[in-house]
């Protein structure tokens, strides 16, 4: 049992130490990409359900050198909240979406971006600054630009975190509670954020035929109705989903069923009349 016991120890051991070495190699190669500036941004089209028409679309960063070892979003975005990289990155994210909603601008595009940004934001007295000064520079109309942030990670809105947001709101910015549903936002706290949209987790889109789940899905959008919020469902994979947020009236959605995040260019391209499958 002793042996066991050790053999266990190193393998925890060993473990922790991997995922330490892990964690070092992300923020090295976030570093580099954002010194190399290798980040890049791919599009998720968002669609009106009744006509298929794209009213916006989701900027989603990639970082190729990590992409390369199948490392996501997903994993490097919480490791770059911790080590504080994450204001960079929002700050890059957010110029590059205003540089390529101009270039959507001028082919005749009328809907919106939205870009991720994270509640580290909310504790970052610079942030609303830092946004007033790239919408001067670039001069975007701040309401063609959603702010979608992640729910889950606000945990506790406090009075600073609200004033940051009601910041952004005054500047024009659209504000977008993502990942809804799956966070603790006590629905009667909804009112207390100034936001106009929120984006229905993809965890309750995947099962139509799921009765807890498709309950979950009408007791968002009867919410947002009372509180007159804009709904978009996520990770819409199928016809039949699509028809049934439809029924439900979900106005807007997004997901592989129109189209995986895909390069800028790419996206303009399907922006072409008649482009859209
Ligand atoms: P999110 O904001 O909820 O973005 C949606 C994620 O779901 C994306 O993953 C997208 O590729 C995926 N997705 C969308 N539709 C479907 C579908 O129909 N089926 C399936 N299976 N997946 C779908 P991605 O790009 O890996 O991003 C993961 C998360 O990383 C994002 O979740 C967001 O929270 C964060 N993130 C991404 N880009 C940024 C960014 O520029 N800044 C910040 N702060 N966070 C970001
Ligand atoms: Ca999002
Ligand atoms: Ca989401
Ligand atoms: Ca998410």
């Amino acid at each position: 049992a002793k042996a066991n016991g050790r053999n266990r120890y190193e393998f925890f051991t060993k473990e922790i130490a991997e995922s330490i070495r892990q964690r070092d190699m992300i923020e090295v190669l976030l570093k580099d990409a954002l010194s190399d500036k290798t980040f890049e941004l791919a599009y998720m089209p968002i669609v009106d359900l009744d006509n298929g028409d794209i009213v916006g679309c989701e900027a989603l960063l990639r970082c190729p050198s990590l992409q390369q070892q199948g490392i996501g979003p997903d994993v490097f975005i919480p490791i770059a909240e911790s080590t504080g990289l994450i204001k960079k990155i929002d700050l890059r994210v957010i110029e590059q979406a205003f540089v390529d909603y101009l270039q959507l601008k001028s082919r005749g595009f009328e809907g919106y971006v939205a870009v991720n940004i994270s509640a580290v934001e909310l504790r970052n007295e610079k942030f609303v600054g830092q946004l007033c000064e790239l919408l001067a520079h670039y001069r975007v109309p701040a309401h063609k630009i959603h702010l979608e942030l992640t729910e889950t990670r606000l945990i506790s809105p406090d009075q600073d975190a609200v004033a940051v947001l009601e910041d952004l709101q005054q500047l024009g910015f659209q504000l977008v509670l993502d990942d809804f549903g799956t966070g603790y936002t006590a629905f009667n706290q909804l009112m207390h954020y100034p936001v106009s949209g929120l984006k229905i987790d993809r965890s309750f889109i995947g099962y139509c035929d799921n009765p807890q789940k498709v309950k979950m899905v009408e007791i968002i959008l009867a919410l947002a109705n009372v509180y007159e919020l804009n709904v978009v469902a996520e990770g819409v994979e199928t016809q039949e989903q699509a028809a049934y947020l439809a029924e439900q009236g979900c106005q807007y959605g997004q997901g592989y069923l129109f189209s995986k995040p895909i390069p800028f260019d790419d996206f303009c391209q399907k922006l072409e009349p008649g482009k859209l499958a």
